[in-house]
């Protein structure tokens, strides 16, 4: 049986973009899937609430390297909120389709990237001071 892939897949697989890990970064995760054994780590650098760097680490599959390097290209420079907000349907179009058998994999790449920035804001939440100066200028 052979699947399907689509050019750019095939590129990103063979050229993946960011990645490697961030120096310093903010924070970073690892996320694996039992079904396949895709195992995957995002990095990110954060600045005013902008994903500045991310990068990826993939002991996964093509399908796996090629969601987290248009992912990871999608994220860069956007705000941790809009990086939240991304579906893994919308990357999967990206790539041009994906064989259905390995849908999962671009859903482990969105759910690492969500991780990734949960743990961030763990890490980083909001000062207590910031919030009290926002009330009172109201
Ligand atoms: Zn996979």
């Amino acid at each position: 049986m052979s699947l399907n892939y689509t050019k750019k897949t095939i590129s990103h697989f063979l050229h993946p973009q960011n990645l490697g890990s961030v120096k310093n970064a903010d924070a970073c995760v690892s996320i694996g899937n039992m079904v396949c054994g895709d195992q995957l780590s995002f990095s990110i650098k954060v600045k005013d609430g902008i994903i500045k760097d991310i990068k990826f680490l993939s002991f996964g599959c093509a399908s796996n390297i090629a969601t987290a390097s248009v992912l990871t290209e999608r994220a860069k420079g956007i705000t941790l909120a809009k990086a939240k907000s991304l579906k893994w349907e919308k990357i999967v179009e990206d790539l041009g389709g994906l064989p259905n058998q390995k849908i999962h994999c671009s859903i482990l790449a969105v759910e690492g990237l969500k991780k990734v920035i949960a743990e961030y804001e763990a890490k980083h939440p909001v000062p207590l001071v910031k919030l009290v100066k926002k009330k009172s200028k109201k």
